[in-house]
C-alpha cells in the first residue's frame, strides 16, 4: 500500500488551503503522518487517490448513514439538479422535509433550516435567549456545539465560574456569557445557578460524541431537565451527531427526557449542508418573521440539499436499520474487547448503538476528564494499522466511529482482521 499520490496532492495543497485541508481533523494532526485525499466512495467502501480502499467507518462524521451514493438518494438530488439549484423563494420540498422533522420528534413543531451543525447551534442560543430574556449558556467541558465563538471556551482551573477563549482570535468578551460544567455531573451545573440567575439555558450532547462517545449515566439528563425547569432555564439538545444515529428522531427520545429546543445537522442533509434548530410552537414564535429574533440565510433550504435530506431520511425509515446497527455495533465493539485481552492492552469501549469508539485506558469514561486519560500514542499506532489493513477511522482518539445501514458481514471480518494486526502492534509498544 502506497501514499504517493495523496503525499504529491498534500503538498500540492499547501500552497493555497490552510494546511491542505478545510477542516482541521482532516489533516491527520493527532495521528502523525499525512493525510489521505479521498477520490470517491460506495457503499461501505472509501477508496483514495492512490486507489487503497478502506471500509469506511468515518462516514463524513456521520452523514452517510446510509453508504456512500445509495441510489435513491442520488436519483433524489438528480431528479432535483434538473429543476435549479437556488432560488431565494420557497420550494415544496422544504415543507416535506420539515414534517419529516418535526413527525419524528415530537418536541418539535416547528422548524427553521440552516446550512450546517454550527449554524443550527448559535441560533438555537439565540433562540433560548430570546425566549427566556436570559444572557448565559452552560455548555459542558469535552462537548462540541460548532465553531462559533461563543462556544469555544475553555475551563478556567477546575471548572472555575470564568471561562477563557479556547482558540485564538475569540475575544473575552465573547465567552463572558458562557459557562462550563461536568458532563454526567448535576452538582457543577447547580453550582452556577446558585451564583447567577440570568442563565437562559443548557446546551448538551445528550450522547456526548466530540471527546469520543461518553454516555449519560443513571438519571443524570433527567435530573438536569427537572432541574432547569424549576429555574425556568431551558434544555438545549445538540443532537446534531446524536439525531437519527440510534433511532429515527432523537437520542433524547430514547432516553427519556424532552430538550426545549433541538439543533440537528450531519445525518438530516445526508450529505449535503442541511442543519437545523427546531421547538414546540411558544419558543418558535420568537424567530422572524413571526417574532423578533433575526435569523437569515441566502442558501437556507437549499432545494438540492433538502432533495438529499428527503432521501436520505424517507430511505432511513423504511429501511430501520437500528436493530441492524445494535447487533453490529455490538459485535465489533466485541472484536476490539476481545483482542485487547487477547493481546493485553488496556482498552475501554464507549458506544451507543451506531457510535462507538475505544479508548485506550483502563478507567471508565464518563466525561472530559476522564476522557484524557487516553494513551492516544497507542492510539496513533492503531489508527495507521488499521489504514494499512483497509479500514478507514477518524484520525482523532476523541471522534467517534459511525456505522451505516450497508455494513455487511464481509466488511465486518476486514475490520475484525484489521483491528487483531492493529492491537498486536500497539501490544509490541
Ligand atoms: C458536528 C457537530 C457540530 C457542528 O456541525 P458542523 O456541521 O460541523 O458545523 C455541532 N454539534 C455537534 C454535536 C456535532 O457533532
Amino acid at each position: 500500500m502506497t501514499f504517493k499520490k495523496s503525499e504529491k496532492l498534500y503538498k500540492k495543497g499547501l500552497k493555497n488551503l490552510v494546511g491542505a485541508v478545510n477542516s482541521p481533523v482532516r489533516a491527520f494532526s493527532s495521528v502523525g503522518g499525512n493525510p489521505l485525499f479521498i477520490k470517491k466512495a460506495k457503499g461501505t467502501k472509501i477508496t483514495d487517490v492512490d486507489n487503497n480502499e478502506y471500509v469506511d467507518l468515518v462516514l463524513s462524521y456521520g452523514p452517510m448513514i446510509l453508504g456512500h451514493r445509495h441510489k435513491k438518494v442520488q436519483k433524489g438530488v438528480e431528479k432535483a439538479l434538473k429543476n435549479g439549484y437556488s432560488f431565494g423563494a420557497s420550494t415544496e420540498n422544504e415543507i416535506k422535509l420539515a414534517k419529516i422533522v418535526c413527525d419524528a420528534f415530537p418536541e418539535m413543531d416547528k422548524v427553521r433550516f440552516v446550512n450546517s451543525g454550527t449554524e443550527a447551534v448559535l441560533s438555537g442560543i439565540r433562540l433560548a435567549r430570546a425566549f427566556t430574556g436570559k444572557d448565559k449558556i452552560i455548555k459542558f467541558a469535552g462537548c462540541y456545539h460548532g465553531h462559533q465563538d461563543a462556544l469555544l471556551v475553555a475551563a478556567g482551573s477546575g471548572l472555575a465560574t470564568l471561562s477563557l477563549p479556547g482558540s485564538k482570535g475569540v475575544p473575552e468578551g465573547a465567552v463572558k456569557n458562557t459557562l462550563i460544567a461536568e458532563y454526567n455531573n448535576l452538582e457543577s451545573v447547580k453550582k452556577h445557578f446558585e451564583d447567577d440567575d440570568n442563565i437562559a439555558a443548557v446546551i448538551i450532547e445528550p450522547i456526548g460524541g466530540n471527546m469520543g462517545v461518553v454516555i449519560p449515566q443513571n438519571d443524570f439528563l433527567k435530573e438536569l431537565k427537572e432541574y432547569l425547569e424549576t429555574k425556568n432555564a431551558l434544555l438545549i439538545a445538540d443532537e446534531v451527531m446524536t439525531g437519527f444515529r440510534s433511532k429515527f428522531g432523537g437520542a433524547q427520545d430514547l432516553l427519556g427526557v424532552t430538550a426545549d429546543i433541538t439543533c440537528l445537522g450531519k445525518v438530516i442533509g445526508g450529505g449535503f449542508p442541511v442543519g437545523a434548530y427546531g421547538a414546540r410552537n411558544e419558543i418558535m414564535q420568537e424567530v422572524a418573521p413571526l417574532g423578533g429574533m433575526y435569523q437569515a440565510g441566502t442558501l437556507s433550504g437549499n432545494p438540492i440539499a433538502m432533495a438529499g435530506g428527503i432521501a436520505t431520511l424517507t430511505e432511513l425509515k423504511k429501511q430501520n436499520p437500528y436493530q441492524k446497527f445494535e447487533e453490529i455495533g455490538g459485535e465489533i465493539e466485541t472484536i476490539l474487547l476481545d483482542s485487547a485481552k487477547k493481546y493485553n492492552v488496556d482498552l475501554i469501549v464507549n458506544r451507543f448503538g451506531s457510535m462507538l469508539n475505544p479508548f485506550f485506558t483502563n478507567s471508565e469514561i464518563t466525561n472530559f476528564e476522564q476522557a484524557q486519560t487516553s494513551d492516544t500514542g497507542k492510539f496513533s499506532v492503531f489508527f495507521w494499522e488499521m489504514i494499512k489493513n483497509g479500514v478507514f477511522l477518524p484520525p482523532s482518539q476523541f471522534e467517534a466511529w459511525f456505522l451505516s445501514s450497508a455494513l455487511k458481514e464481509k466488511d465486518i471480518k476486514i475490520i475484525k482482521k484489521a483491528v487483531d494486526k492493529a492491537m498486536l502492534a500497539v501490544s509490541k509498544m
